[in-house]
């Protein structure tokens, strides 16, 4: 695909924009209706594409990728006209008589570009909030998810009104190209040193970028908690496709005793989720790539594999696994794993584990099993991230009422319900006076004693 050829659609598609199609709330609940066909209609397709990307459960799909859409969009379609509907705003005593309040209005194309982890779930996830706001859109799913892009490719525009919604197709090169076009927003979803070329990228035009990116996810566990209960529910969320969720937990952090109380624990939940053979199930995930896979069983080399550690490369299986016994400088520990891999670190006390993941870079989301009211507070108020669970790991992000993103290294603005919205469109503030009374006067030169010491109270007065 050439340049002139991207140039084009990102061309059609201001037109439309510009020609006011996007606008009518009409069309977008149509286009929200859409998409709900789409995804209803074409599970099996769906289910089918991912199952030959990532060995992808079809239960999987639909609970992790399918669903989260689905409830984006019929939350949107209930929320739309009170979203959309212009807030009032109070004016200050000394700007009376008159009016103020905000509109939201769209902000013309959004390029969506997506990852291949949960290729459907985190392209249209962004794409209901760029609908729903009264965007065009132009999305970009990831060539490392093939079968999945190839399916979006084919299904979007027998759903979605395609003056307004594209689908391109590619990798690096075509969303160099993409990239080069201006845009009105740009929301990626992906690794940091993509996110830093998409945010130079926007920046030479600047257009505004939501960015969300991955990172390393701590989760810590004292003693307080029953740990078979918290042993499962880490063992679901690290190894829920093959740990390549980017809320994943990345690193387990206790005392020298929980730690080896748990580990075992996480062991015997791998069986009860997977069986003793996780290559045999079903419901196991496989690595998305060669390259990922050596990646990934290299760093298996960094500790000492208390469970799991089997690989097989013609299968890019790796086991649900858990080291210790891993070095403060190894590259497991500097880097975002996004894989099964689990090291486990002891720390002396959560104090200890607060202090390390305040050290180091702004995680997406931090897991804290502790019923010690004074712990979790003591990481609420002491750590940085995007989003927190207590007693749970990686469900937080399915909930639409919060807002979901990162922040430093993890990435920048949110979206899910309202707030993908309000991400998406443009918060416009209007003020209406009436011509009279000239309730204005009081400001007016020539500056009198009068308006003199009017002016020094204003700023009482406006607040
Ligand atoms: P990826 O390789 O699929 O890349 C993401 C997108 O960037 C793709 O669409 C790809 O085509 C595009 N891309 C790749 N190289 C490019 C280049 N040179 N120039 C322009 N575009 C390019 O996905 P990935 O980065 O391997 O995804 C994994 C990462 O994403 C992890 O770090 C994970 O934590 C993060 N992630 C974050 C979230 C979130 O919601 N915060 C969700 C999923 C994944």
């Amino acid at each position: 695909m050439t340049s002139d050829h991207i140039a084009g659609i990102v061309a059609a598609r201001r037109r439309a924009f510009d020609d006011g199609v996007t606008k009518p709330l009409a069309w977008r609940r149509k286009q929200l209706a859409g998409l709900q066909r789409m995804l209803v209609d074409n599970g099996a397709q769906l289910e089918a594409a991912l199952a030959a990307d990532l060995h992808r459960s079809p239960t999987e799909t639909q609970l992790a990728d399918i669903n989260v859409v689905l409830a984006e969009t019929a939350h949107a379609l209930r929320h739309l006209g009170q979203w959309a509907r212009p807030k009032r705003v109070p004016l200050p005593l000394a700007l009376q008589p008159g009016r103020g309040w905000v509109v939201r209005e769209p902000l013309g194309v959004v390029l969506v570009i997506a990852p291949w982890n949960y290729p459907v779930q985190l392209l249209l996830g962004p794409v209901v909030a760029a609908l729903a706001a009264g965007n065009c859109v132009v999305m970009k799913p990831s060539e490392l998810a093939p079968a999945t892009s190839a399916t979006m490719a084919r299904l979007v525009p027998g759903y979605l009104d395609p003056r307004a919604v594209t689908v391109l197709e590619g990798g690096a090169a075509e969303t160099t190209a993409l990239l080069e076009q201006r845009f009105d927003h740009i929301f990626y979803t992906g690794g940091a040193r993509v996110g830093r070329i998409v945010a130079e990228a926007a920046a030479r035009h600047l257009t505004p970028v939501t960015l969300e990116l991955g990172g390393k996810s701590p989760v810590y566990v004292d003693d307080s908690v029953d740990l078979a209960v918290a042993a499962k529910r880490i063992a679901w969320g690290k190894f829920m496709n093959a740990g390549q969720t980017c809320v994943a937990p990345d690193y387990l952090l206790g005392t020298r005793e929980v730690l080896e109380r748990i580990v075992p624990l996480i062991g015997g939940a791998i069986r009860e989720l997977y069986g003793e053979d996780p290559q045999a199930s079903p419901d196991y995930a496989r690595i998305v790539s060669p390259g990922r896979f050596e990646a990934l069983t290299r760093l298996l080399g960094d500790g000492t594999v208390a469970v799991g550690g089997r690989t097989d490369a013609q299968d890019r299986y790796i086991a649900p696994t858990v080291i210790t016994g891993v070095g403060e400088g190894s590259r497991i520990m500097q880097e975002e794993i996004f894989g099964p891999i689990l090291p486990a670190l002891e720390v002396s006390d959560a104090a200890e584990a607060i202090r390390r993941i305040a050290a180091g870079p702004k995680p997406l989301s931090l897991y804290v099993f502790s019923q010690r009211e004074e712990v979790r507070r003591a990481f609420l108020r002491g750590t940085s991230s995007g989003a927190v669970g207590f007693n749970a790991a990686v469900i937080q992000q399915t909930v639409i009422g919060l807002p979901f993103g990162g922040v430093g290294d993890s990435g920048m603005g949110r979206y899910r319900g309202e707030a993908g919205f309000a991400t998406l469109s443009n918060e416009k503030s209007v003020l209406s006076k009436p011509l009279a009374p000239e309730s204005m006067s009081m400001i007016f030169p020539p500056y009198s004693r009068r308006v003199d010491s009017f002016a020094r109270g204003l700023l009482r007065r406006l607040s």
